[in-house]
């Protein structure tokens, strides 16, 4: 295994990377209970991006989850594989409840959190070094993020279960650019409400 590149991610602060296709991605939850969203775009034309509702989608019509695990399949919206989970000590991961804003935050938590730095901007951040901006912004991952659906289709943000050290690694099936922010929310307990640094390890075989 050779290893490309190993970044700490401080709390609260965004990432991103190209994965090669085969190359492999560990995220670390270093401390426990640390949400981390995530975005991916085809390297090579990123108007083809993730798609949570065509991954759901297939995972549903194979009599599925509605969250992911090793096993799971991430879909572009033009319905190709961009990368698949290989590995994953947590068990779940959500990607229905989006990312942190302000503007949510503010429906949530109430005017005074306005100003709190939230995952979209992180995403605005990053995606502005690659060329795009929030028009790009579409549905993401939220790996160690523990989202609850009730039967009657309520979802709740819960404590995180990811121990220290917990991880989950994806393999790229086409390059990949990987836009990570390592949530900052304290309102919700989606981080312990206190939010930590993770490791990304890229590697290849
Ligand atoms: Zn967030």
């Amino acid at each position: 295994m050779n290893i490309i590149s190993d970044t700490l991610v401080p709390a609260r602060a965004p990432y991103s990377a190209v994965l090669k296709a085969g190359q492999i991605m560990r995220i670390i939850d270093l401390k426990s209970q640390q949400a981390v969203d995530a975005l991916f775009y085809n390297a090579t034309d990123t108007t083809e991006r993730y798609s949570a509702q065509d991954t759901l989608a297939a995972q549903a019509a194979k009599g599925g989850r509605y969250d992911l695990t090793t096993g799971s399949a991430l879909l572009s919206n033009e319905g190709r594989i961009m990368l698949k989970i290989i590995a994953d000590t947590c068990g779940f991961h959500d990607t229905c409840a989006g990312a942190c804003s302000c503007e949510a935050n503010t429906v949530r938590f109430g005017h005074e959190t306005r100003f709190m730095h939230s995952c979209r901007e992180n995403f605005i951040t990053e995606l502005a070094k690659h060329g795009m901006s929030k028009r790009d912004l579409v549905s993401n991952v939220n790996f160690f993020m523990n989202v609850p659906i009730r039967p009657d289709g309520e979802l709740t943000v819960d404590d995180g279960v990811s121990a220290p050290g917990g991880y989950v690694e994806l393999r790229a099936e086409m390059d990949v650019l990987v836009l990570i922010s390592n949530c900052p929310q304290v309102n919700n307990p989606c981080n312990g409400f206190t939010p930590t640094p993770i490791q990304i390890i890229i590697s290849e075989s």
